[in-house]
């Protein structure tokens, strides 16, 4: 699923996530996301906790973000960020 929102960040330093696109990623309010800043790039990422987790490609157990329903570590995120566009 590829997405394109522009959003302008508000006097707070906010933005807002488009309903649509949290109902797609099964966000709700009060979820905690990370942020991780790689190569000038934001990727927002929901914060999972309670079950044991291994990353999808390398196995590792740091698991720290959830793409599409897949545990990723921040490793092989970064990894992903560099083949986008
Ligand atoms: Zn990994």
């Amino acid at each position: 699923m590829t997405l394109d929102y522009t959003r302008k960040i508000d006097d707070l330093g906010r933005i807002v996530i488009p309903d649509n696109l949290r109902q797609n990623l099964g966000w709700q309010i009060g979820d905690t996301l990370s942020l991780y800043c790689i190569d000038g790039a934001i990727a927002l990422c929901m914060v999972k906790v309670n079950r044991k987790q291994e990353c999808v490609y390398c196995k590792n157990t740091a698991v720290k973000v959830r793409i599409n329903e897949k545990d990723v570590c921040v490793t092989c995120l970064e990894k992903i960020m560099e083949m986008m566009p």
